[in-house]
């Protein structure tokens, strides 16, 4: 004979019912994470602002502005082994301002100051143009507008500055906002098997 239950008893097999399904939906999504199978990434090859050979383009800022983020889960990252180290880098320095005291352009191309610039191995003291510099981006502080990742291309620049997806801050929108809005659709995510 079939045994009658409370409301109370539905009830409660109801919630644990949920929450091991919520359970499981966090597992899934840890594992996913973790395993970044299905995580969003940008194909530089297709990023206008870093695609070698798109010359004469504007700038896009869609990856900074269209997170669901308030801060976006992009960052420029670069790419040290690939950079020239320059004295003048146009992806620093804004190559076409006014020229200050010490010969170097007086405007920088990034909005938020996020990239530092810092002389590396042996400092030629009476000359600075003989030095390396080193350009590391500070990722509290970026946006991923992309204005640098377009400078750092020919003709001046190396092309070693790309967008990348910080997948430790990146919700995994399912649809995500930047991949709607990407008019290169070089946002992408692997099909599920
Ligand atoms: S992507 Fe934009 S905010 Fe980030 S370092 Fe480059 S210019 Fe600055
Ligand atoms: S998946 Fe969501 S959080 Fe991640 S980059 Fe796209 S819009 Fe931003
Ligand atoms: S929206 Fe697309 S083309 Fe624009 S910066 Fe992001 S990845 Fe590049």
């Amino acid at each position: 004979m079939s045994k009658k239950h409370t409301r109370r008893e539905v009830l409660g097999h109801a919630a644990r019912g949920t929450a091991l399904a919520g359970l499981g939906g966090l597992t899934g999504l840890l594992w996913m994470k973790a395993n970044a199978t299905f995580a969003w990434s940008i194909n530089a090859q297709r990023c206008i602002n870093s695609r070698l050979g798109a010359v004469g383009v504007e700038v896009c800022e869609r990856c900074a502005t269209e997170c669901v983020l308030s801060l976006s889960a992009v960052r420029a990252v670069n790419e040290f082994k690939a950079c020239g180290r320059c004295y003048i880098c146009p992806a620093y320095f804004q190559i076409t301002s006014a020229v200050g005291s010490d010969g170097l352009p007086t405007e920088k191309v990034c909005p938020r100051d996020a990239i530092k610039r810092e002389a590396i191995g042996w400092i030629d003291p009476d000359d600075p143009a003989n030095n390396f510099y080193e350009y590391t981006i500070d990722e509290t502080l970026c946006n991923g507008c992309g204005r640098c990742v377009l400078e750092c291309k020919e003709p001046a620049g190396l092309g070693s500055i790309r967008l990348e997806v910080r997948h430790d801050t990146c919700l995994d929108c399912n649809r995500c906002a930047i991949a709607q809005a990407c008019p290169e659709d070089a946002f992408d995510r692997p099909e599920p098997t």
